[in-house]
């Protein structure tokens, strides 16, 4: 029984390049990692009120892994979500 193992992250698992456009410049973003690995279990975007989901599988509910980003331009940063994928 592995339900949750059809899914996962482009720019994690290296597919993809991260690709993401600053909303305050529309400069590219950097992106500086997994939210959750530089910044621990916590999330200001935690779906719902399950916290199980926060041991780094909070796609599980949500099938997004939340990126870090900043902008080297203005000095944006903030969460991206990336979609994640079948593989
Ligand atoms: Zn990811
Ligand atoms: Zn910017």
């Amino acid at each position: 029984m592995q339900p949750k193992s059809t899914l996962s992250c482009p720019v994690c698992n290296g597919f993809s390049p991260f690709a993401a456009s600053c909303p305050t410049c529309g400069q590219p973003l950097v992106d500086n990692g997994r939210y959750m690995d530089l910044f621990g279990d916590y999330s200001p975007y935690r779906p719902i009120d399950d916290a199980k989901l926060t041991d780094g599988l909070i796609d599980a509910r949500t099938h997004q892994c939340p990126h870090y980003a900043t902008c080297r331009h203005c000095g944006y940063e903030g969460v991206q979500l990336i979609q994640e994928q079948k593989y």
